[in-house]
């Protein structure tokens, strides 16, 4: 009778190790799925990568407010839906706003149906401004485009938001957990490093900021020469302007300058200007009534040589 305990005992083993199994399958992989593991979703994996999220430094459109406009023609609607939730994602998360207008936004969004295939892989889309003004404090992006080409499978509009991020001058990112990451996965999200930047780049109000680059000047007995170079390196266009001239505070010369736009500048230039004496300190003055950025670069002293 001892072969038949044998058995019983197997069989008790057997049942034990199926139970083990069975617990093993079907609890423990949820125990899996709540344990919950932080993902880096930053554009820049290295912290001293962050400056180099754009294209070039500082770029930005000169208002906060960006318009935008869709070409319909191409666009299912579904293409609509998601470049209209992607402006709304970035809105939300910014201090942007984006409006659209029928048509001539500083953005627009044009749709294609064909299938693109680059190297093996998928064309989702293109996007990225079109038009740049390198102005001295920023790269201004007055125009930009958007071409929506494969239709998104995401619950968040992920194409969408990747292009409209390009626009706003981001770069591709080298996490793969990131939006910006070239090939594109569902799981992908923007990073807080991109909202904050692009926060950062908008707190600086949309004005003009005039401002004296280059001046040089000598005397030739009392006669004065002088070339003197004024920009506009802010976000919008300055209006009328005066530059005044002082010899040792007293003024020498006043000039009018013309209304300026941003990235735009003048070079003003005597020769042989007849004055009362021979000035040991020339400084150069920009008058302007309006808001700037600043108002501290809008002086320059220069100290003649003996
Ligand atoms: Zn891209």
């Amino acid at each position: 009778m001892k072969w038949q305990n044998l058995i019983s005992w197997v069989s008790a083993l057997i049942l034990l190790g199926l139970l083990i199994t069975y617990f093993i399958l079907f609890f423990f992989p949820y125990s899996i799925d709540f344990s919950f593991k932080e993902v880096n979703n930053n554009f820049s994996i290295t912290a001293e990568g962050s400056t180099s999220m754009q294209f070039y430094p500082n770029m930005r459109f000169p208002t906060s407010t960006i318009t935008y406009s869709i070409d319909k023609v191409g666009c299912t609607v579904k293409k609509i839906a998601d470049m209209k939730r992607a402006f709304s994602s970035i809105q939300d998360q910014t201090s942007l706003s984006f409006i659209e207008l029928p048509e001539n936004g500083a953005i627009t969004i044009v749709c294609e149906s064909t299938t693109r295939v680059e190297e093996g892989l998928y064309i989702a889309g293109e996007g990225g401004p079109s038009n740049v003004t390198q102005t001295g404090l920023f790269n201004v992006i007055s125009k930009g485009n958007i071409l929506l080409i494969r239709e998104d499978r995401c619950q968040t509009p992920s194409i969408a938001i990747h292009e409209l991020l390009h626009v706003l001058g981001f770069d591709h990112s080298t996490n793969k957990n990131n939006i910006m990451y070239p090939v594109t996965n569902c799981k992908q999200t923007i990073g807080q490093d991109a909202l904050d930047l692009i926060n950062e780049l908008y707190k600086t109000p949309s004005y003009p900021d005039l401002a004296i680059q280059n001046a040089s000047a000598s005397f030739t007995g009392n006669y004065f020469t002088s070339n003197v170079q004024i920009i506009n390196q802010g976000l919008s266009l300055a209006n009328n302007s005066t530059l005044i001239i002082y010899g040792d505070d007293k003024e020498i010369k006043r000039v009018d300058i013309e209304e300026l736009d941003y990235g735009y500048g003048r070079i003003i230039s005597f020769e042989r200007l007849l004055t009362s004496k021979r000035y040991d300190k020339v400084e150069y003055d920009i008058e302007y009534n309006g808001n700037e950025i600043s108002k501290e670069n809008n002086k320059a002293i220069l100290i003649i040589k003996k």
